[in-house]
């Protein structure tokens, strides 16, 4: 319960509490108002959790922010090859922080792990652990011929991408093997039979439509109620960069089963109601 609420220790002993005030003074009603009494103070109680939730969860932010929290990492970050901006890296290890703790986050989209480094030290901070997902075959940008094909990271005897043994290396140069699991498989097929709640999905995986919104729908279903979809990638203007990553924002907020916390950059960030 504790973790499908997305609730603190704190807050749990608060609800604790105000249950039982509830029940008490239910009992001040005669008996033919005990259900509606009890259902009006309910509601009143839910309302206020997710607000003293909410705002809990914006002041430890802005401290986060306003203390300008430097990520301290145990690797040159300069190293690990990747596209995150600092300013993307920084708010998703305050993020990370933040929730991590409640149940583990999911990264897809590892690549050679510069945002696993980022979110993995954060984990490590609180005890948490991230699935880091990726076929590490590379998406559709970085095959032979386009635009971010990197050739050492090229395979050729099986001629494919193989970002794995990156991955692998930064990953435990980062001392994160006690912290990162590694899941080498298609986001789809990683879904399948998938339970386990979620604190925080990070999306960054392959930029066509069809993969961003399998993303979308296979993983946005797992995160905790106060918990963080981020999408890495928006552009609002189409000049400027690929519509998926953006187009599948529009669709979580549309649902009205997320709000928007913040857009870092091209970083977007919303809480799971
Ligand atoms: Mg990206």
């Amino acid at each position: 319960a504790f973790i499908n609420t997305g609730l603190s220790s704190a807050q749990k002993t608060q609800k604790t509490a105000n249950v039982t005030g509830t029940f008490g003074a239910c009992r001040l009603y005669g008996s033919a108002d005990i259900y509606n009494c009890r259902y009006f103070l309910f509601q009143l109680w839910f309302v206020t959790c997710s607000t003293d939730y909410h705002a809990e969860y914006n002041r430890a932010r802005k401290a986060l922010l306003r203390i300008n929290m430097s990520v301290n990492l145990p690797i040159n970050i300069e190293q690990v090859k990747g596209f995150l901006a600092e300013d993307e890296a920084n708010a998703l290890y305050q993020h990370s922080l933040i929730l991590s703790e409640k149940a583990p986050v999911l990264e897809i989209g590892s690549y050679c792990g510069k945002s696993t480094i980022y979110i993995g030290t954060a984990c490590k901070n609180t005890g948490g652990v991230l699935y880091a997902l990726d076929h590490h075959r590379g998406s559709e940008e970085h095959q032979i011929g386009e635009e971010y094909h990197d050739s050492a990271l090229y395979d050729s005897s099986v001629e494919q991408v193989d970002t794995f043994k990156e991955f692998r290396k930064n990953i435990r140069a980062a001392d994160l093997e006690n912290t990162v699991i590694p899941l080498v498989t298609t986001s789809q097929l990683a879904s399948r039979g998938w339970a386990t709640p979620l604190s925080m999905v990070f999306i960054d995986g392959g930029h066509s439509m069809e993969a961003a919104m399998t993303d979308y729908r296979s993983w946005a279903s797992h995160i905790i109620s106060g918990g963080v979809l981020a999408i890495h990638d928006l552009f609002p203007n189409p000049d400027e960069g690929g519509q998926a990553p953006i187009s599948i924002y529009r669709l979580a907020l549309a649902s009205g089963l997320f709000e928007e916390i913040e857009v870092v950059n091209t970083l977007g960030l919303l809480r799971r109601v």
